[in-house]
C-alpha cells in the first residue's frame, strides 16, 4: 500500500532528525564533544560556551 510506505518513511525521517538534533557535537575550539542543540540553528558548547550558527538540525562544522 503505497499510503502505508510512505508513512515509514516519514516515521524514519524524523527519527532521524531527532537523533541528529538531539546528538552532541565536537566542538571546534575547545574539542570536547559537547556541542547541544540550544535552539533551531544554533549550536553551543557546553564546554567553553562557543556558540556556532548551523544547520537547523545537524552540525556540519567538524573543525574551524
Ligand atoms: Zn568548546
Amino acid at each position: 500500500m503505497r499510503t502505508a510506505r510512505y508513512g515509514v518513511g516519514v516515521r524514519n525521517r524524523l527519527d532521524d532528525i531527532r537523533k541528529m538534533r538531539t546528538q552532541k557535537y565536537k566542538c571546534p575550539r575547545c574539542k570536547k564533544t559537547a556541542m547541544k542543540r540550544l535552539y533551531s540553528g544554533v549550536w553551543r558548547c557546553k564546554r567553553c560556551d562557543l556558540e556556532i550558527a548551523d544547520n537547523a538540525y545537524s552540525l556540519s562544522i567538524k573543525a574551524l
